[in-house]
């Protein structure tokens, strides 16, 4: 048989574009390797992570916080029923996907897939047949030369997220997004953490004023976090792992921590190698991710690549933003991805959001912005909710008070930022946020405040 569309790849950047081609009357095939489909995303990433942290956090604030609501209780951990209840909704999760894949008639093919020429591609040595091709394979995680992953004392974040027992000391070599993640999981279960990271703040790219309040808030929760360290090497002895570092600047002492378990959290390298992209003529640039021009096309004809195998933010909405785009491009449609708007979440307690232009940013293309910021602290609903930190920053262009990005950290940010999402997407300014009607009490008011902010006053300053 053959298909309209042949996906390499079933992660939120493949199964979503098999899915659309699908629904818009394509024939579909989409080649996946591993037993389960949805990805890194859904197997070992996006899902199992955020299942974690909210355990991780029910179990924290069950014995910090709930004697504040006046609730008198002493938790006890049971890590294998934790464990279990992830396991379980990421089987939910995979398996909702393989149903898509039924109810859309997408040929699910189970194996490998390789170019072998020109558009010709074969699942573990047999032709599979297609008129485009999507390439979605994603990424892994990248190594640090020096530091060897043993799976048991050095390992990487699907290790992370399956530890049986809850390790003593737990290093977190960088600090993005992985690590902060996974060092507040094991940290509210009782890990003593500390998070190495080469740059001078955690979240390197993200505003350095929410980096600041994540460092002072996270330090608060006990984890201890190390700037301007670049980790060189760790080496396993008597259970233990010994790692060094050289500080960021020339001269820097080396030093040393020693730890029972150690993350490495250093970023994510593309699935380009082994796909035979030589012979089907696929160019990748210099890190190996391929390269693509605005409608995704790659250098050879008739195959495309998405997701974290191509250049850009790693994030499952990126990836399946551009799996739509994709497939109504192959529809005969026009596919279209807003890279300025573009959200992204730490999922930490309290969480931090970010979408649109840094200050810092701002300020290099010499733009001149207006910054209107509004704290939790006088909101009612963070009062109720005892989320006392945090704040939501809105940065406009002074002329225009059109919105060119937000940074927030506090309680549910990652959903208070859909909304400034939204109003960028429709190019909407301060004016038009802080004139909405917000409901009371919400946490959406401090969004609502710091528009207007932005564009006159606070109400409630
Ligand atoms: P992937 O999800 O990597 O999927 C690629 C698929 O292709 C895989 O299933 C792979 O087995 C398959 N494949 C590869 N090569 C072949 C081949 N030759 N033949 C057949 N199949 C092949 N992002 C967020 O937006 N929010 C989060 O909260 C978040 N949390 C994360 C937490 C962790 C711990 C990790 C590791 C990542 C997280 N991410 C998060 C990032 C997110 O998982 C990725 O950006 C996303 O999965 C990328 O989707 P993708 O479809 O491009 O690739
Ligand atoms: P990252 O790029 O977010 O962070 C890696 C960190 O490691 C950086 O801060 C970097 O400066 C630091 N680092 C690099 N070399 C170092 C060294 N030798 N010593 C000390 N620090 C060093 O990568 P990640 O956290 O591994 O995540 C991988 C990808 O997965 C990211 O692109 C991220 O967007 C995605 N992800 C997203 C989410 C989310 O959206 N909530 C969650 C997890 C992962």
């Amino acid at each position: 048989m053959s298909y309209d569309v042949a996906v390499i790849g079933a992660g939120p950047g493949g199964y979503v574009a098999a899915v659309r081609a699908a629904q818009l009357g394509l024939s579909v095939a989409c080649v996946e390797k591993e037993e389960r489909l949805g990805g890194v995303c859904l197997r070992v990433g996006c899902i199992p992570s955020k299942a974690l942290l909210e355990s991780s956090e029910l179990y924290y604030k069950a014995g910090h916080e709930f004697k504040t609501h006046g609730i008198a209780v002493s938790p006890e951990l049971d890590l294998a029923q934790m464990q279990k209840r992830k396991d379980g909704i990421v089987d939910a999760l995979t398996k909702g996907v393989a149903h898509l894949f039924k109810t859309n008639k997408i040929e699910h093919i189970a194996g490998t897939a390789k170019f072998v020429g020109p558009g010709k591609v074969e699942v573990d040595g047999k032709p599979l047949d297609a008129k485009n091709i999507v390439i979605a394979t994603g990424s892994s995680p990248a190594s640090l030369p020096g530091v060897d992953f043993d799976g048991e004392r050095i390992v990487d974040s699907t290790g992370a997220l399956s530890f049986e027992d809850v390790p003593g000391e737990f290093i977190v070599i960088g600090g993005g997004a992985i690590g902060l993640e996974m060092g507040s999981v094991w940290s509210r279960l009782g890990a003593r953490v500390t998070v190495l990271e080469y740059m001078p703040q955690i979240v390197p790219g993200m505003d350095a004023e929410l980096a600041k309040q994540a460092t002072r808030i996270l330090k608060k929760q006990g984890l201890t976090i190390e700037t301007g360290v670049r980790v060189t090497g760790a080496k396993v002895a008597d259970g233990k792992v010994t790692v060094t570092a050289q500080g960021a600047k020339e001269g820097d002492e080396p030093r040393t921590w020693t730890a029972d378990k150690v993350l490495v959290s250093v970023g994510r390298r593309p699935n380009s190698a082994n796909l035979g992209l030589d012979a089907a003529g696929v160019e990748v640039n210099e890190r190996g991710f391929i390269k693509v021009d605005e409608h995704w096309r790659t250098s050879a004809g008739n195959v495309y690549a998405i997701g974290d195998v191509t250049p850009g933010p790693m994030l499952a909405h990126k990836a399946s933003e551009e799996g739509v785009a994709v497939a109504e491009i192959l529809a005969g449609g026009a596919g279209h991805v807003n890279y300025d708007v573009i959200p992204a979440v730490v999922y930490t307690d309290p969480e931090i959001a970010s979408v649109g232009k840094t200050e810092d940013q701002l300020k290099e293309a010499g733009v001149e912005y207006k910054a209107g910021q509004f704290p939790y602290l006088p909101n009612g609903r963070a009062k109720a909710l005892n989320a006392k930190d945090g704040f939501v920053k809105i940065l406009t262009d002074a002329k225009t008070d059109r919105i060119l990005g937000a940074h927030l950290i506090g309680t549910r940010a990652g959903d208070l930022v859909a909304e400034i999402v939204v109003a960028m997407e429709f190019s909407g300014s301060a004016e038009d946020l802080g004139r909405t009607v917000h409901a009371h009490p919400s946490l959406p008011e401090i969004v609502k405040e710091a528009a207007l902010a932005a564009w006159d006053r606070p109400l409630h300053s």
